[in-house]
């Protein structure tokens, strides 16, 4: 054996070894830029930010407070409310015959299919929001909302009820999807751009730029469905003019009410967006009174409600006099606002307003 047959298992070796750093170093490359892209698909950012806050406590707070909107939102909505019921003995209900007089008594049928349509206006409702990730959000909240209360019709009978108002409150707790947002296209755009890695330098160049300037963009449209769970608290109005006793509404007890939700956003700002949302809601009523056993009405509601949503924003407004910065900027390593939360802060030149 000479010593370049010596030597050989150790040339193969050193080859063997130079491969798997080469393939080490190539995987992080290939890794790397995606790392160091600003957000990945949820939406969380990588890169190495400055802390909001002077104390590492104070940062995960001020970055957890950023995840929690306030909204409040007002709108109306559409009802239908209906009821089949024995009848029974007619003469304890407030049931009234108001068209075909000219018939004659009708017969009150066993079975009475009694229904009604109206307004509720307005709802509002007031609620926090916890955007996880820009893919789920949970919410929770208070509502308020002010109906009329037509009567009862079916054949050719009416249902009168007491007082033609009545308010309901409602507490609620929802959990959505959130189906399209900036983060969703930015990740939409990378694969859609990444098919021209393959290309010619030229086109390649021309779609990297393309990229670049469409990634840039702010998008400011979030689009996402919402399952909302409430238990729903009823309270009639009092009698206008008094009138003979007439039936009254009340909620059932422990009444829950189930909705779904569409609910579209504009974003003014980081901060701040304005959103519609329309909404579906079924409910049920009793019919109650010490004359008759009660009875449930089923409600089902259509509404529309627009609102605003605000983050309290976990980074500070910048207080340092003379500092005329308007994009967030860092003071002894801690990143400031040098703009209101109803505007971009990201803001560029021509973007001044
Ligand atoms: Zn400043």
């Amino acid at each position: 054996m000479n010593t370049h047959q010596k030597l050989f298992p150790i040339r193969l070796m050193t080859i063997a070894m130079t491969r798997i750093f080469l393939l080490f170093t190539f995987s992080l490359l290939i890794i790397s830029p995606s790392f160091s892209q600003d957000e990945d698909i949820f939406g969380i950012t990588r890169k190495a930010r400055a802390p909001k806050s002077e104390s590492s406590l104070g940062n995960v707070f001020r970055s957890i407070q950023e995840m929690f909107s306030f909204q409040l939102s007002a709108g109306m909505a559409r009802y239908s409310m209906g009821t089949e019921f024995y009848s029974g003995d007619a003469k304890v209900y407030p049931i009234t015959q108001y068209q075909n007089y000219e018939f004659g008594d009708a017969p009150l049928p066993d079975t009475l299919a009694l229904s009604t349509r109206q307004w509720i206006l307005p709802t509002v409702e007031a609620g926090l929001r916890l955007n996880l990730f820009n893919i789920l959000t949970l919410g929770g909240g208070y509502g308020w909302e002010k109906g009329i209360l037509n009567p009862f019709e079916g054949s050719e009978y009416q249902f009168s009820f007491e007082g033609l108002a009545y308010r309901a409150t409602n507490y609620y707790a929802s959990a959505g999807l959130v189906l399209y947002d900036a983060s969703r296209r930015r990740f939409l755009l990378k694969q859609k751009y990444k098919k021209f890695n393959g290309v010619n330098r030229e086109l390649k160049m021309r779609m990297g730029r393309e990229y670049q300037q469409r990634i840039q963009q702010n998008y400011p449209w979030n689009i996402s469905i919402e399952a909302e769970v409430g238990k729903l608290n009823v309270n009639q109005g009092e009698l206008v003019v008094p009138k003979v006793y007439q039936a009254r509404l009340a909620a059932v007890q422990d009444q829950y009410t189930y909705a779904a939700a569409l609910r579209v956003a504009y974003d003014l700002s980081e901060y701040a967006s304005i959103f519609v949302m329309g909404k579906y809601m079924q409910r049920s009523f009793v019919n109650a009174s010490s004359d008759f056993t009660p009875f449930s009405m089923d409600q089902e509601a259509y509404s529309v409600q627009t609102g605003l949503a605000i983050k309290i924003s976990g980074t500070k407004r910048c207080k340092v006099s003379g500092c005329g910065v308007v994009m967030k900027h860092n003071h002894n390593g801690v990143e400031y606002r040098g703009s209101s939360i109803f505007n971009f802060q990201n803001r560029k030149i021509g973007q001044w307003y």
